[in-house]
């Protein structure tokens, strides 16, 4: 099935993003403002084109309201990702992302109806700080505010126990979705499941319950 995407700002994330859709098989539609920008993406985007999205007609003459879903990279100038989000807003695309550079700015992206929001360089860096700061945290998604999901290695501490001795859930209010062994992954794990060392644990729950776990059992 092949889906049509534009990606405006072609800088490290959006060109990322281009890239990635277009090895997928994606119909991608890519657009910057600065000429090398696109000339670099001439042979990897369906279409490259340079082009001012905060000015309506542009973006009308363009074709966008055509394309489901925008993907908005616009970095550093956040006056022309919110214009350029405003517009397409107007313009009734189905779907828009956009990059946020900050809270400020992901908060007005949220008011004016971006469906995404996303914020890649301080979401990166709260997963790299989680898995610094145990050696056994190998990844940390977050799901809202307050909940996440972490995937852990298991320690000596949880060797040898059934996912029952452990009692992970009533002890600590977390569960265990999943376990990955090796090269095998057990996505319903019984109760009766024996846990070995460097065995791989997807634990989802609240950030309080699962810090209570990491500190007492990993
Ligand atoms: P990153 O942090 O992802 O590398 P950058 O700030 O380097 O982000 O990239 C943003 C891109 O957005 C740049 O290539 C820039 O030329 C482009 N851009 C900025 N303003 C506009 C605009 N009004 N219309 C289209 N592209 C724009």
């Amino acid at each position: 099935m092949k889906r049509e995407f534009a990606v405006i700002g072609l800088g490290r994330f959006g060109g990322s993003i281009c890239r990635e859709l277009s090895n997928e098989g994606m119909e991608v539609l890519a657009i910057d403002i600065e000429e090398e920008k696109v000339s670099e993406f001439k042979n990897i985007a369906s279409h490259a084109v340079i082009a001012d999205t905060t000015d309506e007609k542009v973006l009308i003459e363009l074709g966008i309201r055509n394309i489901d879903h925008v993907i908005v990279a616009i970095g550093d100038n956040i006056q022309a990702s919110i214009l350029t989000t405003l517009m397409l807003k107007e313009l009734g695309i189905n779907k828009i992302t956009v990059k946020a550079q900050n809270d400020y700015h992901e908060k007005v992206l949220n008011k004016i109806g971006a469906d995404q929001v996303v914020h890649p360089e301080r979401d990166m860096g709260k997963r790299i700080a989680h898995s610094i700061i145990s050696n056994n945290i190998l990844d940390h998604l977050e799901l809202s505010d307050d909940h996440s999901i972490v995937e852990v290695k298991a320690g000596k501490k949880m060797s040898g126990k059934t996912l029952v001795e452990l009692d992970i859930r009533a002890k600590y209010g977390c569960n265990v979705v999943a376990i990955k062994q090796e090269k095998e992954i057990n996505v319903s794990p019984m109760a009766t499941e024996l846990i070995h060392e460097n065995d791989i644990l997807i634990v989802i729950g609240a950030d309080k319950d699962i810090s209570r776990f990491e500190k007492h059992l990993v």
